[in-house]
C-alpha cells in the first residue's frame, strides 16, 4: 500500500469538497466507531459464539434503527453493498417473473432523470433474461418533475415502475404521496421502486406508510463508508437474491455483512431519529447556506444561471451554467482554487452533457456547460464562510481575465494550427502571417476591442514587434530580436524537431531548489490556483503566450523548467516547444497542477 502512503498522504487543508452528491467525506465519529468495531466486534456474524453475537447484535441494532427511521418492521430491511446492488436486486426480483418472452408486449418504466443505475440494471436484465419487455422513460417537465399525464397512460401495461426520490444532479425532489396516488390509481399492483440515495438525511421517508416496494440506499451518500447499503422490501413484494451463499440476511442476501460500514450505517439512522444528537442542520439553515453561496457565485460570474427550481430541490444541491463558459473550464478553475465540483453525475465522466438536463428541455449550452456543487446536511457556518471567501477570492483573480497578457507573438494552438500573428501593443498593431480574417474576428474575441490595426505580412524578411519574420524552407521563420531563438510556422503547425525526449517527472521528483516550475493551464484557472507560495519560483504562461515566452524568456541561470498543467498533455507539447527552439533543457510534470501546489506548500520533511 505505499502508493497510498507516499503520493496521498497529504492532508488537503485546502481542500473544500463541494461533490457531496458523488460521495462525502466519512466523518470522524463514524471513523471511531468503525474502527472499535475493527478491535472489538470483529466476529463473523454468523457464528455461534460470543464474538459472533456481538457483531450480529451491531446488524439487529441497526435494522431496529431503520425500522424506526422508515416506519416499517425491521425485518423489512436488507443490508447490501450499496445503492446499485439494491436497484439491481430489485429489478431482478420482479424480472425473473417474466423470464423467457413473457414480459412481451409490457412496459419497464422508469423517470427520464435516472440514474443510470436504473436503466442499466432493467436493461441488463431484460436481455439476460429474454424477459422481451420494452423499456419506456417517464419524460420530466421543465422544473424536472414526472410527467403523471403520462404514468396513468402508459403504468397499467408496465411490469415494474421506477422513480426517484431525488434527483442526484438537480437535487429536484418527487411529491412521493401525489406520485403514488398517481400509480396505484392506474395500477394498483405495479412493482415500484423508488430509488432514495439522495434522499437520505435530506427528506422525510415514511416507507412504511406508502406502497413503494422497494427503496434502495447507500452509506457513502450520508458520511458513510463507500460499499455499504440498505434496501427496503415491501412485505409481499417479489424478491429474488441476487446472490446466495451461506444464509446471510434470512437467506436473501448471501455473503458475510460488512458489520463496520453496517455500524456506522446504524449511527447515520440513529442520527435522522434523533436529530437533536446529529451533527446535521435542519433545512431552513441549509436552504440559507445555499441561497449564500448562489450570491457569492453570481458575484463571481455574473451570467450565472441556476438550472432547476430553488423551491422543490433538495437545499444541499446547486445546478448551474455560466454563459460563455464550458463545465469543463469551470471545473478548472473551482478545481485550482480548491473547490471540488462536478459537471452532472460523478457516473458520467467524459460526457459532454447532462442527459438529465436534456430530459428537462434546457437549452444546449445550459447542459453542456453546467455544473453541480453538493453539500451534505452537516455543512457548517464555519464551511460556509470558507467556502465563500475562496469564491471572493475566484472573483478577485478572474474578474477581467481575457487570456490576452502583455504579449507580442500569439500563435493559437501551435501545434496544430497554421496561422498566427504578432501584436504590437504601443502602436496597436496586428501583424497576420496567414488567415487574415480570421485574425481579426479572434482579436475582437480575445480583447473585446476592434481599434486594433490589421497589417499583413509582405512575405519578405520584415521585423516587427521585436521579431524578424521571414520565409523559410518549410514556412515562415520567427525570430525573437532579443535572443535569435526561432521556430518555423507551417500549414501543420509549428516545426519541432524530432529527436526530443523530454524528462517527465512525477511530484515527488520535483525539487523546487534546481527547477523553475512553469505553469501553462488557461489564464483564468491558473489565476484561480489557491496556494500560499512561499519561496518557489514561479512562472505562469497563458496559451496565448507561450510562444512569446519561449522565444523570448532569458535563458541564462535559468534553473531547469519544468512545465506543468492540469492533465501533462499541454505541459509536453510546450516542452517539446521549448527544446525545438532551443531551450538546452526541459521537463515536464505528470501530476496535476493542484498536486504540484500541494507539494510545494507541504512542510518540508528533512529526514525525506
Ligand atoms: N442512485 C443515485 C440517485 C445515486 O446518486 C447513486 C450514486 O451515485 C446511486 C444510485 C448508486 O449508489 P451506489 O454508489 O451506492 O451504488
Amino acid at each position: 500500500m505505499s502508493f497510498l502512503l507516499s503520493a496521498h498522504s497529504t492532508h488537503y487543508p485546502h481542500e473544500i469538497f463541494m461533490d457531496a452528491n458523488a460521495t462525502t467525506p466519512v466523518l470522524p465519529e463514524l471513523q471511531a466507531l468503525m474502527s472499535r468495531v475493527y478491535n472489538t466486534h470483529f466476529g463473523n456474524p454468523s457464528s455461534p459464539h460470543y464474538a459472533g453475537i456481538r457483531a450480529k447484535r451491531i446488524l439487529s441494532d441497526t435494522r431496529a434503527e431503520a425500522g424506526r427511521l422508515f416506519g416499517c418492521a425491521s425485518d423489512r430491511i436488507l443490508f447490501m453493498s450499496g445503492a446499485t446492488e439494491g436497484i439491481n436486486t430489485a429489478v431482478l426480483s420482479v424480472l425473473q417473473l417474466y423470464a423467457g418472452g413473457r414480459g412481451k408486449g409490457h412496459l419497464l418504466l422508469y423517470g427520464a432523470t435516472e440514474h443510470k443505475a436504473v436503466p442499466e440494471a432493467l436493461r441488463h436484465w431484460n436481455e439476460l433474461l429474454r424477459v422481451g419487455a420494452e423499456l419506456q422513460a417517464i419524460p420530466v417537465n421543465e422544473d424536472g418533475l414526472l410527467d403523471y399525464d403520462f404514468i396513468r397512460s402508459q403504468v397499467p401495461h408496465a411490469i415494474m415502475i421506477c422513480t426517484m426520490g431525488a434527483n442526484n444532479e438537480t437535487g429536484v425532489f418527487a411529491d412521493l404521496q401525489q406520485l403514488e396516488q398517481v400509480i396505484r390509481s392506474a395500477a394498483p399492483q405495479v412493482p415500484w421502486l423508488v430509488d432514495c440515495v439522495q434522499m437520505l438525511g435530506k427528506r422525510p421517508v415514511a416507507l412504511g406508510k406508502t406502497t413503494i416496494d422497494y427503496a434502495p440506499f447507500s452509506a457513502h451518500k450520508l458520511y458513510g463508508p463507500k460499499g455499504v447499503g440498505a434496501m427496503y422490501v415491501r412485505d409481499g413484494a417479489p424478491f429474488t437474491p441476487l446472490q446466495t451463499g451461506g444464509g446471510q440476511e434470512q437467506g436473501l442476501r448471501g455473503g458475510t455483512e460488512n458489520v463496520a460500514g453496517v455500524a456506522a450505517l446504524g449511527q447515520i439512522f440513529a442520527w435522522l431519529n434523533h436529530p437533536e444528537t446529529s451533527p446535521f442542520q435542519d433545512a431552513d439553515t441549509l436552504y440559507g447556506y445555499r441561497h449564500e453561496i448562489i450570491t457569492a457565485l453570481r458575484a463571481a460570474f455574473p451570467g450565472l444561471i441556476v438550472n432547476h427550481p430553488l423551491t422543490g430541490s433538495l437545499p444541499t444541491t446547486l445546478n448551474f451554467s455560466v454563459a460563455g463558459y464550458s463545465s469543463a473550464e469551470l471545473i478548472a478553475i473551482f478545481d485550482a482554487a480548491g473547490i471540488r465540483v462536478s459537471a452532472g453525475s460523478a457516473c458520467s465522466t467524459g460526457g459532454t452533457r447532462s442527459f438529465v438536463l436534456d430530459a428537462m428541455g434546457l437549452p444546449a449550452w445550459q447542459s453542456e456547460g453546467a455544473i453541480r456543487m453538493s453539500f451534505g446536511p452537516a455543512f457548517s457556518q464555519s464551511d460556509l464562510d470558507a467556502l465563500v471567501e475562496r469564491l471572493t477570492f475566484i472573483r478577485e483573480k478572474i474578474t477581467g481575465v481575457n487570456g490576452w497578457g502583455q504579449g507580442a507573438l500569439y500563435i493559437p494552438q501551435p501545434l496544430a494550427a497554421g496561422m498566427g500573428w504578432i501584436l504590437c501593443r504601443s502602436t496597436q498593431q496586428v501583424l497576420a502571417l496567414k488567415e487574415p480574417h480570421s485574425v481579426m474576428e479572434d482579436i475582437r474575441a480575445c480583447c473585446g476591442s476592434s481599434d486594433w490595426q490589421l497589417r499583413e505580412w509582405n512575405q519578405t524578411a520584415q521585423d516587427f514587434a521585436g521579431f524578424r519574420i521571414e520565409p523559410d524552407a518549410q514556412g515562415i521563420r520567427v525570430t525573437a530580436l532579443a535572443t535569435m531563438r526561432s521556430l518555423v510556422l507551417t500549414d501543420a503547425g509549428i516545426a519541432l524537431t524530432d529527436d526530443i525526449h523530454p524528462i517527465a517527472l512525477g511530484v515527488a521528483e520535483l525539487h523546487c531548489d534546481h527547477m523553475a516550475l512553469i505553469d501553462v493551464r488557461e489564464t483564468s484557472e491558473a489565476r484561480a490556483q489557491y496556494h500560499q507560495d512561499t519561496e518557489s519560483c514561479f512562472v505562469s504562461i497563458p496559451r496565448a503566450l507561450w510562444c512569446d515566452y519561449l522565444l523570448t524568456a532569458e535563458l541564462q541561470d535559468t534553473p531547469e523548467p519544468v512545465f506543468f498543467c492540469r492533465s501533462g498533455r499541454r505541459a509536453s507539447d510546450v516542452a517539446r516547444l521549448a527544446l525545438s527552439v532551443g531551450w538546452p533543457q526541459a521537463a515536464v510534470c505528470t501530476a496535476a497542477a493542484s498536486e504540484v501546489f500541494d507539494w510545494i506548500q507541504k512542510p518540508k520533511d528533512p529526514d525525506s
